[in-house]
């Protein structure tokens, strides 16, 4: 069974003491296995803290970060590389300390809108510079993964296809490919095929859907995804995320736009998503063996 996860965005802004404690009870409270907690800078996370928080509660944690602008590894530039390198190296241990397996997000480049396309040599930069990080994640046994995002967020991974070839090129067994079905939405064009060609180097998923709402309110084949999911043998965190101006504060508000008030309840919402995905995976399973066992000639 695959461990879901809530992105802590659902509850707070922030990771002060007060602001984890909560989002890491409410986490557990609703039914999650882990949660996802943004590490956009690394040094704002106290992890004896986190620890004791996720301990006393039950559950697990993952990590997702972008790069900036000022740290973009893809970007040609020595001193940005430098920058991005130290940052990933800083989440690589705040992770290992919380005793997280799993660093995602765009790791690649920065996380925003580009005005120009990628160079050769800075995707090279980029691959060069994540195997090196890739050996220090390994060390702590942390898998890196490459979320693939839409357009306005990087210029480097928008498609599951590209995502793939990345890691190919990094070449390390603990990078793989983060997908993530609302931004699948926006570049693929057929977001099931592309889950299954993505196969055995999907490590992480991230559901929502089309508005970032609450999930089978928007337009996304959600049951189509879910099916795509299973029928690729995946078995690794499925988290659920989801971002309102309720909660959402600067820098992630600018960049990913988040101007609607979509919900109020982080609760119902989050409940919602849990009993939705578990109820989808199970249909998608089910689905998966009446092909395979129960619609045979006797
Ligand atoms: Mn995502």
């Amino acid at each position: 069974m695959n461990k879901l996860g809530l992105h802590a965005l659902v509850w707070e802004a922030g990771w002060s003491h007060d602001e984890c404690a909560r989002a890491i009870a409410k986490t557990a409270e609703v039914g999650y296995d882990f949660i996802e907690a943004p590490a956009l800078d690394p040094s704002l996370i106290d992890p004896a803290f986190t620890v004791k928080q996720l301990e006393k509660n039950g559950i697990g944690i993952n990590f997702s970060l972008g790069l900036d602008f000022d740290s973009d590894i893809s970007s040609g530039d020595r001193e940005k590389g430098r920058r991005g390198k130290t940052k990933l190296e800083e989440a690589i241990a705040v992770c290992r300390d919380c005793g997280g397996k799993y660093i995602g997000g765009i790791l690649y480049s920065a996380f925003g809108k580009y005005t120009v396309p990628p160079t050769k040599a800075g995707i090279a930069q980029s691959v060069d510079i994540l195997r090196e990080v890739a050996a220090t994640a390994a060390r702590s046994d942390i898998t890196l993964v490459l979320e693939v995002v839409n357009r306005y967020e990087s210029n480097v991974l928008n498609t599951a296809a590209q995502g793939v070839e990345m890691v190919k090129r990094i070449a390390a067994p603990n990078v793989k490919v983060h997908l993530d079905v609302y931004h699948m939405n926006i570049e693929e064009s057929d977001i099931a095929s592309a889950i299954i060609q993505t196969g055995e180097h999907l490590g992480y998923l991230h559901t929502g859907d089309s508005h970032r709402g609450y999930m089978g309110s928007g337009t996304i084949d959600l049951a189509g995804v879910f099916r795509a999911v299973v029928n690729a043998g995946y078995k690794g965190p499925i988290t659920f995320e989801s971002f309102s101006s309720r909660v959402v504060g600067q820098p992630l508000e600018g960049i990913l736009g988040i101007w609607r008030n979509l919900w109020d309840d982080g609760h119902d919402l989050a409940a919602h998503a849990l009993m939705y995905t578990k109820a989808q995976l199970k249909a998608a399973e089910e689905a998966r063996r009446q092909t395979l066992e129960r619609s045979r000639l006797l």
